[in-house]
């Protein structure tokens, strides 16, 4: 049973609930830590991110419950960092480094936000070539680590968000798949760590997590850690589908996974 969450959203910025209602959640879990990760303030997509203003609240909210759950619940507080966005200004227990748009030209396209908008985006500015924006997805990915400094890996392979049954493009085409394996090598020689994220199963998008299996077992092969996470953006999806997640990790090979407890981020095995 997973029993840790540390990727979740909250009232300031996308998420349904806030901090008190989603530690409230997580207690009634069993969750033995939890952690909060808001959407970075970046200036140019302030309709999902924290502002300036709501980051203060966050920080306050997050260190009140804290205390209140001392000794029976550990609370960190994150952040989710946007790769194409403005560094965290606060002080943090940890980071998730995320990429949710694609740079094109004048500005960005977001892969997360509609299948819509991303379609016309690809239409736009890749000529309809899904593996045109894949791939330049992944070559910004390489420098996640750098840009980052994150703790683990966001949803390694968002651009597939609507792609369920293979709709958009082929994932198994090479010209997908190179690039994908060839930076998420590039990660875990780099000692990245990456989450399965059940986020988009519980919001109705996918029957998997990120990342796809032939990717979990690439991060396996190539030596890269994992964390369990549900992306939860409402206090109904703390846990959701954690035990499918446990379950792929398995099924991939991995035998632990990677939790902060106590201060640090230690392996702990994965029971399924
Ligand atoms: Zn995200
Ligand atoms: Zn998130």
């Amino acid at each position: 049973m997973i029993r840790t969450n540390y990727h979740s959203h909250t009232t300031c910025c996308d998420g349904r609930n806030t901090a008190e209602e989603m530690a409230a959640a997580a207690w009634k879990a069993g969750l033995l830590a939890y952690g909060f990760s808001g959407h970075c303030y970046a200036q140019h997509n302030l309709d999902f991110c924290m502002t300036p203003e709501s980051t203060r609240q966050y920080v306050a909210d997050v260190h009140a419950l804290r205390e209140q759950y001392r000794g029976r619940m550990e609370i960190y507080l994150g952040v989710e960092a946007e790769l194409h966005g403005e560094a965290p200004t606060f002080d943090r227990d940890y980071t998730i480094g995320s990429a949710h748009e694609v740079p094109v030209d004048g500005g960005y396209l977001s892969v997360d936000h509609t299948e819509e908008i991303l379609r016309r985006g690809v239409t736009e500015h890749f000529g309809g070539d899904w593996y045109a924006m894949t791939r330049r997805y992944f070559t910004e990915m390489a420098r996640i680590l750098e840009v980052t400094g994150c703790d683990f890996i966001g949803h390694y392979d968002l651009p597939t968000k609507f792609n369920e049954g293979g709709r958009c493009f082929d994932e198994s085409d090479r010209q997908y798949r190179d690039t994908a394996l060839e930076v998420l090598e590039h990660l875990c020689r780099q000692g990245g760590v990456f989450e399965i994220n059940t986020g988009a199963m519980s919001r109705g998008y996918r029957t998997t997590p990120y990342p796809s299996e032939p990717l979990l077992r690439a991060i396996r092969a190539f030596g890269g850690a994992i964390v369990i996470s549900s992306d939860a953006h409402s206090a109904d999806a703390i846990t959701a589908y954690f035990d499918q997640a446990a379950q792929l990790a398995l099924h991939c090979g991995f035998r632990t996974h990677r939790v902060l407890l106590d201060g640090r981020w230690q392996e702990v095995a994965i029971e399924p």
